[in-house]
């Protein structure tokens, strides 16, 4: 076990699709093994763009925590707790919203894109400008080496880097400067070959039964010129393709991608084949997760087990920040 500590945390706003699973808990899933972790509920970050509606986010909140443990966190080797249950992050938050020059969050390029795609919400709220100091503050207040990241989320992470730095330079130097793990993620499309997401409607969920995954395997969008079984198809075109890609063991990609060309194989031959390879590693976690809800106090004493313990490390920092700035 390396030294190291890794922070990351997921937003609590739906019910979890392969993308997160593939995207981040599969690697989260791994870094546990090797680093002193952390993983936390960002139950805060949920309202910064969902906050005029709180109606499910209890519900959202119990479920990820279902999601996370089914997919293989494992709390005896990671620390799991809930965002707001440590006010110590809000603490933090204001005293990095002291130092952190506007110009730095105007410029974040995931500011300025989600302010231009999501029109069906007012972002125009403090909250949202200054998201990037909360999550430098979730991260600091750690003392976390090692961010696990997606290419697109660097900037963020250089912004709690240059947090650090001021503060460091300003009072004293309390934080190391966090380093990017980056992240290698397959892209996992929707059914229907479209970014996978909730309003589109092409979404699988972890929380999917067996038989609904199956059925949604079924739909999946193949080669649209491919309208016989005799005719030859053309795999590059196919989004079940991109599942077998992601599912299948590589050994037999070469093969299905010769039979697709050659027509010797039809696409509902092919659907549940890859059927067969995604159950076998999505019907576990289901079945974890069936056990984990009838299991209600065991839950909640995994959070109240995370919660202590980043508590400890939290408190521990809050003393050298405060006593850094004199108050
Ligand atoms: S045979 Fe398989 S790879 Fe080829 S188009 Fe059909 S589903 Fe896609």
């Amino acid at each position: 076990m390396s030294e190291k500590r890794v922070l990351s945390g997921m937003r609590p706003t739906g019910k979890m699709q392969l993308g997160n699973l593939l995207g981040a808990v599969e690697n989260w899933k791994a870094l546990q093994e090797k680093y002193e972790s952390f993983f936390f509920i960002a139950d805060w970050h949920a309202l910064t763009t969902n906050y005029a509606d709180t109606s499910e986010l209890k519900a959202m909140k119990a479920d990820l925590l279902v999601d996370l443990l089914a997919a293989g966190l494992d709390p005896d080797k990671c620390t799991v707790f809930t965002q707001s249950k440590l006010l110590e992050h809000a603490e933090l938050f204001v005293y990095l919203s002291m130092i952190t020059p506007l110009p730095w969050l105007e410029r974040n390029p995931t500011y300025k894109e989600q302010m231009d795609n999501i029109t069906d919400k007012d972002l125009t709220n403090f909250g949202f400008l200054g998201y990037p100091v909360l999550q430098a503050a979730d991260i600091l207040i750690y003392k976390a080496d090692l961010v696990p990241v997606g290419i697109d989320q660097l900037p963020h992470l250089e912004l709690t880097r240059e947090i650090a730095r001021r503060f460091n330079n300003l009072y004293k130097p309390v934080f190391p400067e966090p380093q990017a793990l980056l992240t290698e993620a397959p892209k996992v499309p929707g059914l229907d070959g479209r970014k996978m997401s909730k309003s589109y409607g092409n979404a699988i969920y972890i929380s999917d039964t067996p038989d609904e995954m199956r059925k949604k395997i079924k739909m999946t969008v193949t080669d649209p010129a491919r309208v016989k079984r005799t005719d030859p198809g053309d795999p590059d075109v196919c989004t079940a393709f991109v599942f077998h890609s992601i599912y299948t063991p590589k050994e037999e990609i070469p093969g299905i991608e010769d039979a697709c060309r050659a027509a010797s194989i039809g696409c509902v031959d092919c659907k549940k084949r890859l059927s067969d390879y995604m159950l076998a590693k999505l019907e576990p976690i289901y079945q974890k997760r069936q056990e984990l809800l009838a299991r209600p106090d065991y839950l909640k004493s995994v959070l109240e087990a995370g919660e202590k313990r980043a508590r400890e490390v939290a408190q521990a920092t809050m003393a050298e920040v405060r006593d850094a700035i004199g108050l």
